[in-house]
């Protein structure tokens, strides 16, 4: 069997779930290491350093899929899925706050799953476009290191809050639509709530601070430089 395409952890104590999720990415060309609990996630993410994690958001125990993200996400860049049984809006919300890249409600299809998995790492392997460094008032968009830095000092963010800053700042100085930004950042087949625009940005201001020249243009959307 073909394992070239790395290894992704995935978190989910439903064993019919893991074992399902577990048949169709191995099938794919995936390493897969399950855990079932979030304690044993975390370690599994620390030793293995897959390319991808798979999060249930309901886990037994003291840590849930949503803590595993926030503690993986405040120190590692790694692509993160989310499963939830909740349907709710703020639960998605949430996750992406955290730092998912991408969410999933259950019931879902194998199918889904993987096309999903296969769209968050197309996004994350690398520019699409040739590397440089963007300037945008004082923050530097670095597209070859995937990062941002102020004043020479990285400041960390999820995948896609720099892939949201890197497309504002490919687009400096025109006002964009929360829908235009939906399409280039999230991909047009994506199918979501245009708030997590806001959300996303309300993380960008968060983290860059007053260094970040991006406006709020009332009625449209959001501009930067
Ligand atoms: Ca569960």
């Amino acid at each position: 069997m073909q394992t070239d395409l790395g290894t992704i952890v995935v978190v989910e104590d439903d064993p019919n779930i893991a074992d399902l999720v577990d048949i169709y990415l191995r099938r794919e060309g995936f390493r897969v290491i399950l855990a079932a609990d979030g304690e044993a996630g975390l370690a599994a993410i620390d030793r293995e350093r897959p390319r991808l994690a798979i999060l249930d958001v309901g886990l037994p125990g003291a840590i849930d899929g949503l803590e595993v993200c926030r503690r993986v996400r405040s120190r590692l860049p790694l692509p993160v899925l989310m499963l939830t049984a909740r349907d709710g809006e703020i639960d998605r919300i949430l996750g992406l706050e955290l730092g998912a890249d991408d969410y999933v409600t259950k019931p879902f299809s194998p199918r889904e799953l993987v096309a999903r998995v296969r769209a968050i790492l197309r996004r994350s392997d690398g520019p699409r476009e040739a590397p440089g460094v963007l300037l945008v008032g004082p923050v530097e968009v670095d597209t070859g290191r995937r990062e941002a830095r102020v004043a020479g000092q990285v400041v960390p963010l999820a995948a896609r809050e720099f892939e949201l800053l890197q497309f504002l700042a490919g687009n400096a100085g025109l006002a964009l639509t929360r829908q235009q930004l939906l399409d280039g950042v999230w991909g047009a087949g994506w199918y979501g709530d245009e708030r997590t625009v806001d959300v996303h940005v309300r993380q960008l201001r968060k983290k860059l601070g007053a260094a970040l020249p991006l406006a709020t243009v009332w009625g449209v959307g959001y501009r930067l430089g």
